[in-house]
């Protein structure tokens, strides 16, 4: 069903169980908690659909159904709470949502949530947008392996499907080592991307209404360490005005020719010849614009809402300089039952600590963000910076 008349706030449902309208999240992380919330701070009751029944975002929903993504049962039961329903990960069945979408308003839709999930489905859309994108190969099987062309090398091996946070993918420096990650790959059908030289990373959260308007927050830029986001930094002069204006224009081609509705991040290089090149997009909101919670008048959380529900969308405002820094389980110590010094870290001015509720910390695994806000980019970078040293965290 496409999105027809606004779910206003606070509008009553029709029937005997009259009472506020329910928004629902397939995916139970970190994303659809900070959905959950700003979905019920606008007075909406949520449902969120996730197989763990101790997830981030079903403890603290209304509705939690703790089934698998697939399940006929469950997704009928969704639909039967929801009046409108998005996904916070790129990884849910494409069948689910069109399964949703015969009865209910689904933003992003199946066909957008598909082509991100692939990354050859991907990058057949950038060039149809016209927007650049690393050189790159499709490698199916082995005999692809022995004929990708020899500049693509040294690249990088991804798998086509279920990649994220640098998972499933491996740097080759030559044929034979691309012939040995294929393998420890499994197999899978993957591209070889050519190994660029960046100079810098961004990305462009926007959001789409059904009726095609768009906002877009201002350009992130992005720190990765080990193929994982570590800081985002925005403030005026992060980036070169140029390259932020071909990011943001860039991004709003790709949301257009995706006939998109909801919240994208669309993911960028910078190389060093100073050109701009897309890395990849993410249907949902972004770990690059968790800043928006503090720093921004509106979130991209709420924009989420707001895109879903078919309500006005408004040119977010950033208000604050903001450095956002990831907080990964590495920071609950070698034995990872250490309590950060939240203490110490929480007595720095502008410090917004943000924590998703999982019980368990893993190397790698985002626990949660810190964000410093400062009336100055110097300021928040000071800050961060001493926030860092607290925690441990590598500078930046
Ligand atoms: P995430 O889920 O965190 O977005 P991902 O698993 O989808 O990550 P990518 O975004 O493809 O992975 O890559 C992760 C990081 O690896 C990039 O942000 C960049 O730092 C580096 N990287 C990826 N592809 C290239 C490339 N072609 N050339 C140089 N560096 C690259
Ligand atoms: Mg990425």
């Amino acid at each position: 069903m496409s999105a027809g008349a606004a779910l206003l706030p606070g509008a009553p449902t029709a029937g005997p169980d009259a009472g506020p309208l329910t928004l629902g999240v397939l995916g139970g992380g970190q994303l659809g908690r900070m959905f959950v919330h700003a979905a019920q701070a606008m007075g909406y009751e949520t449902a969120v659909l996730d197989p763990d029944a101790d997830s981030p975002a079903g403890r603290v929903s209304h509705h939690h159904l703790p089934s698998a993504y697939q399940d006929p049962r469950a997704l009928t039961q969704l639909a039967a709470l929801c009046s409108a329903i998005t996904t916070e990960f790129e990884n849910v069945p494409a069948d689910a949502l069109a399964l949703l979408a015969a009865t209910r308003t689904v933003a992003p839709g199946a066909k957008a949530v598909a082509i991100a999930q692939d990354r050859l489905a991907e990058k057949a859309h950038f060039v149809r947008c016209g927007v650049p994108c690393a050189p790159f190969a499709a490698i199916a099987n082995v005999a692809d392996v022995e004929s990708a062309p020899a500049d693509l090398l040294p690249g990088i091996l991804k798998t086509a499907r279920m990649g994220y946070d640098g998972k499933g993918q491996l740097r080759v420096a030559d044929r034979a080592q691309l012939r040995q990650a294929f393998a420890d790959l499994k197999q899978q059908v993957c591209v070889l991307e050519k190994l660029l030289p960046l100079t810098l990373e961004c990305s462009v959260v926007l959001a789409r209404g059904a009726d095609g308007a768009m906002v877009e927050f201002p350009v992130q830029r992005n720190l990765h360490r080990a193929g994982i986001l570590a800081v985002t930094e925005v403030f005026e002069g992060a980036l070169p005005t140029p390259i932020a204006a071909q990011a943001v224009h860039a991004a709003r081609a790709i949301a257009q020719g995706l006939d998109y509705v909801g919240v994208l991040c669309v993911e960028f290089f910078v190389l060093q010849d100073g050109s701009l090149v897309v890395n990849e997009i993410a249907p949902r909101p972004h770990n690059s614009g968790h800043y928006s919670l503090d720093a921004c008048d509106q979130s991209q959380f709420d924009l989420q809402v707001r895109t879903l529900a078919g309500l006005p969308l408004t040119q977010p405002r950033q208000h604050s300089a903001a450095v956002m820094l990831n907080l990964l389980g590495e920071l609950w110590g070698p034995h990872l039952d250490a309590t950060p010094h939240w203490d110490a870290v929480l007595a720095l001015p502008g410090a917004h600590l943000h924590l998703y509720g999982k019980r368990q910390a893993r190397p790698g695994r985002k626990m949660g963000h810190l964000t410093l806000t400062a009336h100055s980019a110097q300021a928040a970078q000071a800050t961060a910076l001493q926030a860092a040293h607290i925690l441990g965290i590598e500078a930046f």
